[in-house]
C-alpha cells in the first residue's frame, strides 16, 4: 500500500515571515491529511519552516541540491546543509531548472545519489515538453529520464524515493494531463522500475502528478489507480487551495 504524498512546491515565492505565516495557517487546515504533507520552499525558508512545522505532520522539503559535499561551488548547497536546517525531502530535476539552469539527466542523477546519501528524500522530476509528446516520444523519454535518475542507487534506496511526472506543458499553464493520460504515463514509468528493479521495487515507489493541479481537478486524478500524490505548484501558495487538494479525499 502506497501512502499518497502531496507537495508544495514554492518556488520563488515566500519570504522567510511570510513562510512561517503561510506554515501556521495550514498546520490546522491539513493536520487530519491522509496523505504525507510536504511543502517545498525556498533554502533561505528552510530553517523557519522547519521551526513553524515542529509537531504537526508538515513535512519541510528544499527545491534542488549540489551533488558535491562541500567546495568550492559558489552560492551552492549541500545535501548536508540542507538537511541540518530541516529539510527532508528536496526537488530534483523540475522542468525549470532543466531549461533555465542546465540541469541534464546526468547531473539530476548525482543530486539523487548525493541527497540519498544524506538522507534526503528526493522528488525527482520527469516528463515531456508539448512538442514531444506530440511526436509520440513521451514514453522513452520519461523511461530514459527515471532510469538515468535512479542510477547507482540500492532497491531499497529506490523504494524510498518519489517520483514526480510533470508533462512540462501542464506546469503553470492551466493545461492539465487529463487524468488517463497522467495514469497512463505514471504507469510507463511503473513498468520501466518494474522492468529494471523487479515488480516489488515498483510496487514501493510513489510517482506524483504535477502540472495545474488544484482543488477541482485533484480527485479525478488521484483516484486513478497509478496516481500517488501531487507535486503542487500555483495552488500551493494560498493555504485553502493547497489544503484543499491534500484533503482531496473529504
Ligand atoms: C510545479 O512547479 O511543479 C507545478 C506543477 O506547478 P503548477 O502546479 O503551478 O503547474
Amino acid at each position: 500500500m502506497r501512502i499518497p504524498i502531496i507537495a508544495g512546491n514554492w518556488k520563488m515565492n515566500k519570504t522567510p515571515s511570510e513562510a512561517k505565516a503561510l506554515i501556521e495557517e495550514l498546520k490546522p487546515l491539513v493536520k487530519d491529511a491522509e496523505a504525507t504533507v510536504v511543502v517545498c520552499v525556498p533554502a533561505v525558508d528552510i530553517a523557519v519552516a522547519a521551526q513553524a512545522a515542529e509537531g504537526s505532520n508538515i513535512h519541510v522539503g528544499a527545491q534542488n541540491v549540489h551533488f558535491k559535499e562541500s567546495g568550492a561551488f559558489t552560492g551552492e548547497l549541500s545535501a548536508a546543509m540542507l538537511k541540518e536546517a530541516g529539510a527532508e525531502y528536496v526537488i530534483i530535476g523540475h522542468s525549470e531548472r532543466r531549461t533555465y539552469f542546465g540541469e541534464t539527466d546526468e547531473t539530476v542523477n548525482q543530486r539523487v545519489l548525493a541527497a540519498v546519501n544524506a538522507g534526503l528524500i528526493p522528488i525527482i522530476c520527469v516528463g515531456e515538453r508539448r512538442e514531444q509528446r506530440e511526436a509520440g516520444y513521451t514514453n522513452a523519454l520519461v523511461t530514459y529520464q527515471t532510469m538515468i535518475a535512479l542510477t547507482g542507487l540500492t532497491d531499497d534506496q529506490i523504494r524510498n524515493v518519489v517520483i514526480a511526472y510533470e508533462p512540462v506543458w501542464a506546469i503553470g499553464t492551466g493545461l492539465t494531463a487529463t487524468d488517463e493520460q497522467a495514469n497512463e504515463t505514471i504507469g510507463v514509468i511503473r513498468k520501466a522500475i518494474e522492468n529494471r528493479y523487479g515488480k516489488n521495487v515498483a510496487a514501493d515507489v510513489r510517482i506524483q502528478y504535477g502540472g495545474s493541479m488544484n482543488p477541482k481537478n485533484v480527485k479525478g486524478l488521484m483516484a486513478q489507480k497509478e496516481i500517488d500524490g501531487g507535486l503542487i505548484g500555483g495552488a500551493s501558495l494560498k493555504a485553502p487551495d493547497f489544503s484543499a487538494v491534500v484533503n482531496y479525499q473529504n
